[in-house]
């Protein structure tokens, strides 16, 4: 039987310990948290005891490994000298905090080149992540599959590779595929997810791909708009999520839901669901 490691993004606002017990609660064996207030600012102490209680429910319950998100406010191709600046200090303190949990991965957008054009974006990138990146950390960085809204860097598989050409510790990065942004992007995962895949391997190679963003999305595809649906409710439907689910290549990999909910129960039951469907190819 195949066991799916999915969840959703959770709120840090009560803890990290509670944010586990969250997840048992939704019965999630992966999560997202925001490494920081997605509005910017500074980052909260660790406080250790919540930090240990955190750690122990993980362990407990085989939860892992986690997808931490970075704020979407960090831009690493700003046009602006000081945008770039605080993005490259907020990743090295978040990765820097993220060796207290081992192990994890931590996704980020690549950026808005603003009016910088594509090349400037993606050389902008690779420096900041030249600066970023410790040889021997302990987190995966991953670039996330964007949209492509506004001037969005990381719109193709193409842009996405040429960035990880770039970087000079490269065995730090993989990529997270967020299937709103692939569709809105013009990759067509309902018809031809394994097409969609067999380019993807093509242009990046598969082993990069180390994490999913489960989204529906509201829009037609290639449409570059990156609004986000619940599961089953949007252009992508149910049977692209149960293709997603069930394919070979994309076994093991940890799936986080960032559908619209409002609360707790909404992915509780889109976790619940998918796992029915992933449990459902098994036995047919
Ligand atoms: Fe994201
Ligand atoms: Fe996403
Ligand atoms: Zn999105």
């Amino acid at each position: 039987m195949r066991e799916l490691r999915v969840g959703c993004h959770l709120s840090t606002a009560s803890g990290y310990a509670a944010m586990a017990l969250d997840a048992v609660s939704i019965g999630a064996t992966t999560f997202a948290f925001f490494t920081r207030n997605p509005r910017g600012g500074n980052a909260r102490q660790l406080d250790e005891k919540d930090l240990a209680a955190f750690l122990a429910t993980l362990e407990k319950h085989g939860i892992g490994p986690l997808v931490a998100h970075a704020p979407y406010t960090y831009n690493l191709c700003s046009s602006k000298p000081e945008t770039v600046e605080f993005a490259r200090r907020a990743m090295r303190e978040d990765l820097a905090r993220m060796e207290r949990l081992p192990g994890h991965l931590y996704n980020f957008h690549p950026g808005s080149h603003v009016k910088q054009g594509t090349d400037e974006g993606i050389r902008l990138i690779c420096e900041g992540l030249n600066e970023v990146l410790e040889p021997g950390q302990a987190t995966t960085v991953l670039l996330e599959t964007m949209a492509g809204k506004g001037t969005e860097v990381g719109r193709s598989f193409e842009e996405l590779a040429r960035i990880i050409d770039g970087v000079r510790h490269d065995e730090l990065l993989g990529v997270c595929l967020d299937t709103c942004h692939v569709a809105d992007a013009g990759y067509d995962i309902v018809h031809d997810l394994d097409g969609v895949l067999d380019e993807f391997d093509r242009v990046i190679g598969l082993s990069r791909l180390r994490a999913l963003h489960l989204n529906d999305s509201k829009n037609p595809l290639g449409s570059h708009k990156d609004r986000h649906e619940k599961t089953g409710a949007g252009t992508l439907g149910l049977e692209t999520f149960c293709a997603v689910v069930t394919n070979e290549r994309l076994a093991g990999l940890p799936m986080v839901l960032e559908t619209p909910q409002d609360g707790l129960d909404g992915w509780a039951h889109e976790i619940a669901l998918l796992r029915g469907m992933a449990a459902g190819e098994a036995t047919a």
